[in-house]
């Protein structure tokens, strides 16, 4: 019987001649089927309770490149980094920074800003 996939879906392995050869052996996978490790990575950050960029951006109804924009100009302060391989350094939010967001974003002007 050929073995399962690795993923937990369910399905069976389809043996190959080249599987025999010691060298390459059965795989673990179907194709396809690997795990992302990116998408585990940010599963692993809203696991626990921090929100990524575009996150806050939704709540705070800006764009990405926007929420960028206003960080450069110093409206934004700082926000905490945490990372490892694949994604090193990215932005992570506590859910309570967003009302701090959301008040600096009012005290701002609004209209066309000068970038520094
Ligand atoms: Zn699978």
């Amino acid at each position: 019987m050929a073995p399962l996939c690795a993923c937990g879906c369910g399905e069976q392995i389809q043996l190959k001649p080249q599987h025999r050869c010691p060298t390459k052996g059965i795989p673990r996978y179907i194709q396809g089927h690997h795990p992302n490790p990116l998408r585990r990575f940010y599963a692993a950050v809203r696991a626990r309770g921090l929100l990524l960029t575009r996150d806050v951006c939704r709540k705070l109804r800006i764009s990405e490149t926007q929420y960028h924009r206003l960080e450069a100009a110093g409206v934004f302060p700082e926000p905490q980094r945490w990372g490892r391989l694949p994604r090193r350094r990215m932005r992570v939010f506590a859910s309570g920074d967003v009302a701090k967001l959301r008040a600096a974003l009012r005290k701002e002007p609004q209209g066309r800003r000068q970038m520094p």
